[in-house]
């Protein structure tokens, strides 16, 4: 069995909290640069490799400048994300955006910015020229239907509000062609936390045998194909991580048989990956409050699912260590809670683990895709501080905890003084 292993000691933590308390969310540089440098070397074997990090999974600026010194541009779905990535020097066509129900706002700022626009749908064609203007190059998202089977997170292609049928990409590039458009681009995005190989092969295949049928029916060339993000992580000791490798073979072997054999132009290959590259690389860190037992045994932590709400919604299994009892014997079982009044609020339900005592730090381990960027304020709970581990072993504060001010901040208590 795999185990767990975490970039930090107990007394390094403690340490820390001396300086931020708890909780926090913390991140290892180190460990994001080999995992990207790992990436990219892997994929080295396609034409024109390139990552565009989705920037929902971790939506920190200095993140993103470091993944931007790594090579990879940015997948932005809405403004706040493309104003985002401009702090973080990512412009121009390193912005690939990959929105849905699109206001139109977005798509003048995406214009502006110089980004790929990746288009969910065939009317929004007609919205984006009458708002930013069509820009040189467009990308299409195709939904497979009944060509692709779902998975569990993302649901079945058929059922999914995302994409272009089949029948519409055609309509869809003839479209363009007509208008005067010159560079196209095709993406899907399928699947999420899928950690089978095979399935990331199957995706590209299909996508490479639509590109190759409508390049040769439309006459244009592709300059991409984008095949989305999806990449799971074994976030249980028992599970393997997704070896970059095997997936570029396969995606190589995929690419030869279609655009190859067909004398196609080579289009450049794309991935707009988002918790594989951030998501094992964080930590929850957070101090047992209370210790309660009633009908089973609580150990009650100062974080609550504001922080990290992955277990309360989908029962998603987080790893938890108990810092300094890394070696001690699973002898205990706990559910892990926060604070918030609702009883889904648990980072693990019937977790073994070994004898907690109040004061203990826990380490809740791949919150860094998908934790602090589902944090929310409900029940008043206020979002944590970020912070990075640097390679020298410093710690950044890249993101301070939220104040009670800012969370009245959208509140005038001027005007509440004189409301009768
Ligand atoms: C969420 C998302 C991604 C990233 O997905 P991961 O599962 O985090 O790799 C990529 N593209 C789009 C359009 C997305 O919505």
């Amino acid at each position: 069995m795999a185990s767990k292993k975490l970039p930090f000691t107990k007394q390094k933590i403690e340490e820390i909290t001396k300086t931020y308390p708890t909780p926090f969310h913390i991140y290892d540089e180190k460990a994001i640069r080999e995992n990207a440098k790992e990436l990219i070397r892997a994929f080295g074997i396609v034409t024109g490799f390139k990552e565009f990090f989705a920037v929902k999974a971790l939506p920190n600026p200095f993140i993103m400048k470091i993944l931007k010194e790594e090579g990879f541009g940015a997948d932005c779905s809405s403004l706040p994300e493309l104003l985002l990535a401009e702090k973080a020097g990512i412009v121009g066509e390193d912005i690939m955006f990959s929105s849905n129900d699109t206001p139109a706002e977005e798509f003048i700022k995406a214009k502006e910015l110089g980004a790929i626009i990746n288009l969910d749908d065939i009317t929004h064609i007609d919205v984006l020229e009458k708002s930013a203007g069509l820009p040189d190059l467009v990308c299409f998202r195709y939904n497979p239907g009944p060509l692709k089977e779902g998975n569990s997170i993302i649901g079945k292609p058929e059922e999914s509000k995302y994409g272009f049928t089949r029948e519409q990409l055609f309509q869809g590039y003839e479209l363009l062609k007509k208008k005067g458009v010159k560079r196209f681009g095709l993406h899907t995005m399928v699947a999420s936390n899928e950690l089978n190989t095979d399935y990331f092969v199957e995706t590209a295949r299909i996508l490479f045998e639509a590109a190759v049928e409508i390049s040769m029916k439309v006459g244009i060339d592709f300059e991409f194909i984008n095949l989305g993000g999806g990449i799971g992580i074994p976030y249980r000791p028992e599970q393997e991580r997704v070896s970059y490798d095997r997936v570029a073979e396969g995606v190589l072997k995929a690419y030869n048989d279609t655009f190859v054999k067909n004398g196609l132009k080579p289009p450049k290959i794309y991935l707009e990956c988002g918790r594989v590259i951030t998501g094992p690389y964080g930590y929850l860190i957070t101090q047992v409050r209370h210790l309660k037992s009633i009908y089973k045994e609580y150990a009650g932590t100062d974080a609550s699912m504001a922080n990290l709400m992955r277990p309360g919604i989908y029962g998603a299994y987080h790893h938890i260590t108990v810092l300094g009892k890394e070696d001690q014997p699973l002898t205990h079982k706990y559910d892990v809670t926060g604070s918030l009044c609702e009883n889904n609020d648990k980072f693990a339900i019937d977790r073994l683990l070994p004898k907690i005592e109040r004061g203990d730090l826990l380490a809740i381990h791949d919150s860094g895709a998908h934790g602090y960027a589902m944090g929310f304020n409900y029940n008043g709970k206020l979002r944590s501080a970020e912070l990075l581990l640097r390679e020298d072993g410093s710690v950044k504060q890249i993101r301070r905890a939220e104040t009670t001010d800012d969370y009245f901040a959208t509140l005038d208590f001027k005007d509440l003084r004189s409301f009768k």
